[in-house]
């Protein structure tokens, strides 16, 4: 299938015709010049996956161009973003805003509603500031995680950021979607403090301390006085976000680079639950990332290992051989489940003694095997984070891509689309419902790939589900299935979720005859009456509910 979304006859957005929407795209290369307007969804200034530049989702599973855009526009100040918001309420164009656009497994560029035009900031990209002493940056919404671990590294400040599995996003928009990292800040979302937000009238606002002029308090204290709205503009459109604050790790002087592995599949309560109990007790500071034995035969360094992990009947459509699986874990002495986490600490005595603690929890456990490399600062120096290892998980805080291969296990040109439903963190509920969720991923002759975060109080339990370029359709089968299934058992539904599905998710928060839906439905009206952000997002829709016109 073709990744270009078509062109062909010409996509409007929604009450549009041709001259209006000319009209109004002229009026926007009055603010932001004529290089920054795309008429089209193919002329796009972001990369895809194998380096096409589109507005888009990379991977559509269903119907390609459902979610074609008609256009996009790249300000790069504030003003210029106004500037927009105005002509966008005055003509109700619809927008939909994006940060770098990257938004793997969850859509990518594209919007929900076909005919939308793409806000894209990825040239509002100014770092801010880093501050070394209270260990903080303020950046943009088009600083990538790249972008922020180069500037620490070229100014050689002893912080660590935080990154996700690849680092070509924004550090904005993966914070303000709930997304993760991997070092003891890795819940981003906790870790932000202070943000500046545009909103859909064109109004500038600052929350928290921020609200106080030039306060330095902005990215210090994340209260505020009186309510605090900084959640109203997470997985939501009812402002765009032009700046945060966002706290990050001082480096320590020791760092533990860590695993346990289970022989079993039946021992992942086992794990799950240990390592949890440990994260409570602030033995171990990060969360632990849980891979089953197909993540880490995919994840492997050597490629002959993936080759035998394949087998011959992956690529005529078949899931992965379990006998080679199990042949490969006997061979290669690894677990059925192997959780990643790292000890980071400011001396070697109290990395040692979590490290023993970690060792004494998993003693009595039958097979599992502790696993640990160090690396500490010179003479108690703190540690930078180039002199570690990439290593198998960014504990470190380096940015990487090197997991996007995956995609392409499949078939070249493959997608991948990610299922994250919460557990309470114990392991009961996660491992009943694997063994549920395994089957159906094998039924759809797909497989099952464990990316099972485990965070001390809960679990989010996300399957990475790769599927080959003509398999779209029946991922999104499983996926249906996987909600379904989620909904009915009314505890397992997702904290973040594709574009396809972003009214699925919200239609299970049904407290109160869906108060809470009701009320953030009633700030859109409020806010947005013109329902020109982001339509549909997290299942929020204004009154002007917009269809697609094809
Ligand atoms: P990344 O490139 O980090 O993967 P994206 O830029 O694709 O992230 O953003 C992911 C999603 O977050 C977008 O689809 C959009 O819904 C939301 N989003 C991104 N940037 C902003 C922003 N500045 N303000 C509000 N919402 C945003």
């Amino acid at each position: 299938s073709s990744v270009t979304p078509q062109v062909q006859p010409r996509v409007l957005p929604a009450g549009f015709d041709e001259r209006t929407f000319n009209a109004t795209l002229n009026a926007m290369v009055e603010v932001v010049g004529k290089e920054n307007v795309s008429i089209d969804g193919r002329d796009g200034a972001l990369e895809g996956a194998q380096g096409q530049k589109f507005y888009g989702d990379i991977w559509p599973m269903a119907e390609e161009d459902q979610h074609a855009p008609s256009a996009a526009i790249r300000p790069q100040t504030v003003p210029e973003l106004q500037k927009i918001l105005k002509i966008a309420n005055r003509y109700k164009l619809p927008l939909w805003t994006i940060s770098r656009g990257k938004n793997l497994a969850y859509g990518g560029s594209a919007p929900i509603v076909r005919g939308t035009v793409v806000l894209d900031l990825h040239r509002m990209n100014k770092i801010v500031e880093v501050n070394e002493e209270y260990a903080y940056a303020i950046v943009e919404p088009g600083v990538s995680f790249f972008d922020l671990y180069n500037h620490i590294v070229e100014k050689g400040y002893d912080v660590w950021p935080s990154v996700p599995a690849l680092g070509w996003g924004s550090v904005l928009g993966n914070t303000t979607e709930r997304g993760f990292g991997y070092t003891p800040y890795g819940e981003h979302a906790l870790h932000q403090c202070g943000m500046e937000v545009v909103l859909p009238n064109g109004e500038l606002l600052r929350t928290g301390m921020g609200a106080q002029k030039d306060s330095p308090m902005f990215p210090l204290y994340k209260g505020g006085y009186g309510p605090s709205v900084d959640g109203l503009f997470y997985q939501s459109n009812l402002g765009i976000v032009t700046k945060i604050g966002i706290h990050l790790m001082p480096a320590p002087t020791h760092f533990l680079d860590c695993s346990v592995s289970v022989p079993n599949e039946g021992d992942l309560e086992v794990l799950v639950s240990k390592i949890a109990r440990l994260e409570r007790d602030n033995v171990i500071q990060n969360h632990t990332s849980v891979a089953n034995l197909w993540r880490q035969a995919m994840m492997h360094p050597d490629p002959k290992i993936h080759e035998v992990a394949i087998g011959p009947g992956m690529k005529k459509g078949e899931s992965a051989d379990n006998t080679a699986l199990a042949a490969l874990q006997k061979e290669q002495g690894w677990g059925f489940w192997k959780g990643y986490f790292a000890i980071y600490a400011q001396s070697g005595t109290l990395a040692h003694a979590n490290w023993d603690l970690v060792q004494k929890a998993f003693a009595g456990v039958s097979g599992a095997v502790c696993t640990c490399s160090e690396y500490s600062g010179k003479d108690g120096a703190k540690l930078r984070m180039t002199d570690t290892p990439e290593g198998e998980i960014p504990h470190n805080g380096m940015p990487r891509m090197t997991p996007i291969g995956m995609v392409n296990v499949r078939g070249y040109g493959g997608g991948h689309v990610d299922f994250s439903p919460l557990f309470p963190a114990g392991g009961k509920e996660l491992s009943a419902w694997y063994i549920k969720a395994r089957d159906s991923i094998k039924e759809a002759k797909l497989d099952f790939f464990s990316d099972f975060h485990v965070m001390g109080r809960y679990i989010n339990g996300i399957i990475c589900i790769v599927y080959g370029p003509t398999e779209g359709p029946r991922a999104k089968e499983v996926f249906e299935k996987l909600l379904k299934d989620a909904r009915d058992n009314g505890n397992t539904t997702e904290y973040r979720t594709h574009i396809d599905f972003m009214d699925h998710v919200a239609d299970a928060f049904t407290f109160e005859d869906s108060a809470l839906r009701r009320f953030v439905t009633d700030l859109k009206h409020h806010m947005d009456p013109n329902g020109i952000l982001s339509q549909g997002k997290s299942g929020i829709w204004s009154k002007r509910k917009l269809t697609s016109v094809l």
